[in-house]
């Protein structure tokens, strides 16, 4: 029986012309070590059945995704008796650079060029004729959705199957032609296969074949060394650059030269023109991005609140009757009666914020359900309330916000705008090693770092992957601003606004973003950014199931892997916040009641969790130990017990020094006290669920550094901050002087480490 591979791009259509070849024959397994689909089915409409593999999408046959290895080994060592190239015809050049390095290999390749049924659409047309004789091997028109050409595409298929083919290059560069066959015959002589792709690959200095082949990279190095006097040589981006001449010079004029059709601009064309404008696609992007954020986070919808208040002279009341409520009152009669009356004005929640209102409702009427049964004071009681119930109602009262940020994001990426939005970004990101795509689980982390991690999914490269997950705690997330809201009224900031210390919280967190991330690249071994390829898909009108689908994948995700962890870790705290050794000194539950007041009272001060608080405080001491400091005495084990339970949710800090005593009115911290808290508190591991997000969207090793990274940056960071200001304090000049040397020294550092890494890179 014969073997077919289908490969190509995502979205190509693979997938669908493999259902329509293979009809109910088909079945899904798994490729050996990964979780990558793998289909495999059968044809019967020719004198032999055909095996035929659906290969996972790529853009590529480097080495750089889980995706691009399997399909590259797949052709290279099963050795199918012929791939068939999936190509979309709408996206011809795209797709055409990963046919490029299909015919290296030395295999029967057949060229299926699909969605022909959308250029006749749109009146285009392409010379097969002219393509057959560029590319070397059979083309055939298709249409898998329509189900058109499938057959004669099958028989040519079968007929190359029969003819061994050797792989050729569409490579034209002179000097690296003549580096290419020296390599190729070294290959052929040690009676590897497919010599020419692997020569190809191997002067690229490609991962795999650098490492399976070390003895022939010497050869390519001398080479280059030689070069080298001429100019600065990449190898990889010099075959990456003759691929695409190949298929701007010889390829792209078989395309609908003819036909007048092509003056005219298609709909995604003219969409395309305002959507990605030179000038004006950034600031429509934000625009459009500050929407999202703001129907799903603000407090006050159109800031009506704000207005309203300004034009009735009457202060703005925030806090008071936020969620839900905001909307009660709009609808009622109330919301008009004179404002001076009601002393405030309130504004109207948005969608996000008024479900989460209602579903705190629903999950605090839980809560005090229990309450009313059980009997106080009880250990098993405060399990079930201060422990179990508390942390659900945590995990749950995220649930609508990142739904609804999911649902906009879901529109936003099926419609095909997301795709051009990492277009537009790509290049200014690529500087800090990321690229455009890290934008969007960036800005999520405003809202909360679990949706922004789990959008990193989104991202292909894995050590981009990685870092953007190591960068979103620099993004406030909507449960840290509590934390702020309380440090904003310590009385030794009223030298400057408190709102002015919330702001540069805020900005002085993406300014430290792009520290780290120039640091990480720095300090990275492989400065590689993989390329950006990709395709710009037609717009169309998102599908409800679509977007039904990812929303319902992320509810499950975000369900299940978080709210097993957030249970089983407030479990722990619950447990070492309410037992100890009592004033007796034996271990027990810490509740008690008190005759005088007349109710249960808890005595969190003995819990093992401040023993523990009072142990850790000496960790934390260098970033606090002056007077005014936030370990600086009595209160020190407070201050750190609290960052500690901050790891269940962020909101956990203000609760745990509310519990201790530190609100309003009794926190005395110095400036630099101040922001040494914060800046811990904004950078430090984040809580349960989104460490459990980072767990699973990471492996083992990278997880522990994600992990390292954290607390790293963040006791760092505040270490230096908080000795920084703590010299301001007391003389300006001295702090000055020591930014300054500070400053110079990190861009001494890091231009020096910069060169280090060239020479290395070179010496390679
Ligand atoms: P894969 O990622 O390569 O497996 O691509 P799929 O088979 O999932 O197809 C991607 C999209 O292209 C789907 O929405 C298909 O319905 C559509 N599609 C596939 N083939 C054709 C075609 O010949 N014509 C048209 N108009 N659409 C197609
Ligand atoms: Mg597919």
């Amino acid at each position: 029986m014969k073997n077919f591979a289908l490969a190509g791009n995502p979205n190509c259509g693979k997938t669908t012309l493999f259902n329509s070849l293979t009809g109910s024959t088909a079945h899904v397994g798994n490729w050996p070590g990964v979780t990558v689909d793998k289909k495999e089915g059968r044809y019967k409409k020719l004198d032999e059945e055909i095996n035929i593999v659906d290969l996972p999408g790529i853009y590529s046959l480097s080495p750089y995704t889980p995706e691009e290895v399997i399909s590259r080994n797949f052709i290279i060592e099963e050795k199918p008796d012929c791939v068939i190239n999936v190509v979309d015809a709408t996206n011809l050049e795209r797709n055409l650079y990963l046919s490029t390095q299909i015919l290296e290999i030395d295999v029967p390749v057949v060229i299926a060029l699909n969605m022909s049924d959308l250029m006749d659409k749109e009146g285009k047309s392409i010379d097969t004729i002219k393509l057959e004789k560029e590319l070397g091997v059979p083309v055939v028109k298709i249409s898998a959705l329509k189900g058109e050409g499938l057959k004669s595409l099958m028989e040519v298929a079968y007929k190359a199957a029969f003819t061994p083919r050797k792989g050729h290059s569409v490579i034209e560069d002179k000097s690296l032609l003549h580096l290419i066959e020296d390599v190729r015959i070294a290959f052929e002589g040690m009676g590897v296969a497919s010599p020419l792709f692997h020569a190809i690959k191997l002067v690229g200095k490609d991962d795999i074949e650098v490492e399976n082949h070390g003895n022939l990279v010497s050869m390519v190095d001398q080479y280059k060394a030689n070069m080298e006097a001429k100019e600065d040589v990449d190898f990889e981006s010099m075959i990456a650059d003759a691929r695409y001449k190949f298929i701007s010079e010889k390829c792209s004029s078989a395309l609908s030269k003819h036909e007048v059709a092509e003056e005219k601009l298609s709909k995604s064309d003219k969409i395309d023109k305002v959507l990605t404008h030179k000038i004006w696609a950034i600031p429509l992007f934000v625009v459009i991005m500050f929407f999202i954020f703001h129907f799903t986070f603000s407090e006050d919808l159109f800031y009506i609140g704000h207005i309203g208040a300004a034009i009735a002279g009457v202060p703005f009341d925030e806090f008071e009757l936020i969620g839900h409520a905001g909307w009660v009152r709009f609808l009622s009669a109330d919301y008009w009666t004179p404002l001076e009356e009601l002393g405030g004005m309130n504004g109207i929640p948005s969608i996000g914020v008024f479900l989460q209102s209602w579903f705190g409702l629903a999950t605090g009427s839980i809560i005090t359900g229990f309450e009313s049964f059980m009997p106080e004071g009880q250990w098993y009681t405060s399990l079930v309330i201060d422990g179990l119930l508390t942390g659900l109602d945590a995990v749950l009262s995220f649930i609508p916000q990142i739904m609804i940020l999911f649902f906009f994001i879901a529109i936003l990426e099926d419609s095909g705008y997301m795709a051009r939005v990492a277009f537009i970004l790509d290049r200014a990101f690529r500087k800090f090693g990321l690229s455009g795509k890290a934008f969007i689980p960036m800005l999520s982390g405003f809202g909360c770092s679990v949706p922004a991690i789990m959008a990193t999914r989104t991202l292909e490269d894995e050590k981009e992957k990685n870092r953007t997950i190591r960068l979103i705690t620099c993004f406030s997330c909507g449960a840290k601003a509590p934390i702020w809201a309380l440090l904003a009224t310590v009385g030794t900031l009223a030298g400057f606004a408190g709102d002015l210390f919330v702001f540069s919280i805020y900005l002085g967190g993406i300014a430290m973003a792009v520290i780290y991330a120039l640091f990480m690249k720095i300090f990275s071994k492989d400065q590689y950014v993989s390329p950006f390829i990709m395709e710009l898909p037609s717009y169309h009108m998102p599908q409800p199931r679509n977007v039904g689908a990812l929303l319902w994948e992320k509810f499950k995700h975000y369900l299940f892997k978080a709210a097993t962890i957030i249970a089983a870790a407030t479990m722990v705290i619950w447990f070492l916040s309410y037992f100890g050794w009592g004033e007796d000194g034996k271990f027990q539950f810490l509740v008690f009641f008190d005759e005088e007041a007349g109710e249960y009272v808890s005595r969190i001060d003995l819990s093992i969790l401040s023993y523990l608080g009072r142990g850790l405080r000496y960790f934390y001491y260098p970033l606090g130990c002056l007077p005014g400091g936030w370990t600086y005495g009595e209160d020190g084990w407070k201050y750190t017990v609290s960052t500690i339970t901050g790891l269940i949710a962020k909101e956990q800090v203000v609760d745990t020094m509310a519990v201790l005593g530190l609100e309003e009115g009794t926190l005395s911290l110095s400036a630099a006290g101040v922001y040494s808290f914060a800046i811990y508190n904004l950078f430090t591991i984040p809580c349960f669920a989104a460490i459990g997000a980072a767990y699973g969207e990471q492996n083992r090793k990278q997880f522990w550094l994600t992990m390292l990274f954290w607390f790293a940056i963040s006791y760092g960071t505040a270490l230096v901050f908080y000795w920084l200001i703590s010299l301001y304090e007391v003389a300006w000049w001295g702090g000055l002087l020591v930014t300054l040397a500070l400053i110079g020294g990190i861009v001494f550092a890091g231009i020096y480490v910069t060169k280090l890494n060239k020479r290395k890179a070179l010496s390679n």
